[in-house]
């Protein structure tokens, strides 16, 4: 079995906790330390456990208390070479640090994960599956387009934690200046909804994938409401859907054997 606990997920900061029986990881660290650690705590977890805190890109809303909270906790960081050169701001040379490559299966106490390349605006960006027996979940946010490896190497996952950043045109026809709403729209900018739910239909088509959790919705250029029903009009098959929130811990997702 694997249980997933969404600390909190959009432009305010991502952080989420995957764990099995016996091993616990986060995947993003886009909060203060202190944060992470009161966010844990409300849903019953206790940072000191976490085998490794891994690391999705060098974007401040995913490695905001990576430091603090590998000092403070003696939590391994991992992720990629180029993610460390291009946030080394964020570190003091004290963190307990160990590198991945780009589709480099890691062994994590008896938690396997895989890194997955993503297109995103970042010295280097990545998702994970994370495999625990016979059970698979993945994780993709901050990507502007989704490759045909995303789609591969997300085929055993049983349920998605999955960039719906933004609608189009409330993008377009929103507050940010136009060179910000050419980032986010661009190829290695963020997922809209239309493309979050075209992925999610194929995955579901294609592989074993039973749950979706939307996650890093925009506060501006997004509505929660729409993002769940553009992405449930678009399946075929019948798979729960739910949203990511910003501000609180979700409530978990159990994820066990079919
Ligand atoms: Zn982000
Ligand atoms: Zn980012």
């Amino acid at each position: 079995m694997l249980e997933m606990f969404m600390l909190g997920s959009g432009s305010g900061g991502n952080s989420c906790v995957v764990r099995n029986e016996d091993t616990m990881i986060l995947i993003d660290a886009g909060f203060s330390g202190a944060e992470i650690r009161r966010r844990m705590l409300k849903v019953g977890l206790d940072p000191d456990d976490l085998e490794a805190c891994l690391i999705t890109h060098e974007h401040g809303d995913h490695i905001k208390g990576a430091s603090i909270l590998s000092r403070r906790h003696k939590v391994p960081l991992l992720m990629h070479p180029a993610t460390k050169r291009a946030g080394h701001r964020n570190f003091c040379g004290s963190e307990r640090m160990r590198h991945f490559e780009m589709k480099e299966v890691m062994q994590l106490g008896s938690l396997t994960v895989t890194s997955v390349p993503t297109l995103h605006d970042s010295a280097s960006s990545t998702g994970f599956l994370v495999q625990s027996g016979e059970v698979s979940l993945g994780y993709l946010t901050d990507l502007g387009s989704v490759t045909e490896d995303n789609l591969l190497s997300m085929i055993p996952a049983d349920f998605m934690v999955m960039e719906a950043n933004h609608d189009r045109d409330m993008l377009w026809n929103g507050p940010y200046p136009s060179h910000l709403k050419a980032r986010v729209d661009s190829r290695v900018g963020h997922l809209s909804n239309n493309d979050s739910a075209e992925f999610i239909a194929l995955l579901a088509k294609l592989g074993n994938l039973r749950g979706v959790m939307l996650a890093h919705l925009s506060a501006k250029n997004n509505d929660p409401e729409l993002a769940l029903s553009v992405v449930r009009e678009r399946q075929e098959k019948d798979i729960e859907i739910i949203l990511a929130l910003q501000d609180q811990p979700s409530k978990p997702i159990l994820v066990e054997k079919k």
